[in-house]
């Protein structure tokens, strides 16, 4: 048994995450980890579940937030 760091929940089959710069937490679900750990995008603050778009170490959940707050000449589709 272990303690959800988020919500403070004693269940059986809790997971650890630990980062690349060593931060760690125990979570009874992913919501809790994803609540606790998951980046916020730097422009418009929504959770950053899937890859993101990183600049200068801030990340953003799309291209456009990246574009619209950095001026970076980024998009998410190429056209014709
Ligand atoms: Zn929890
Ligand atoms: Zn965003």
């Amino acid at each position: 048994m272990a303690t959800c760091d988020m919500c403070g929940n004693e269940y059986a089959h809790t997971f650890t995450i630990t980062k690349d710069d060593g931060a760690k937490g125990t979570f009874d679900s992913f919501e809790c980890a994803v609540h606790a750990m998951a980046p916020r995008c730097a422009h418009c603050g929504c959770t950053v579940l899937g890859h993101g778009v990183e600049i200068d170490d801030k990340t953003y959940c799309c291209s456009h937030c990246a574009r619209v707050t950095t001026g970076a000449r980024i998009t998410d589709s190429v056209g014709v």
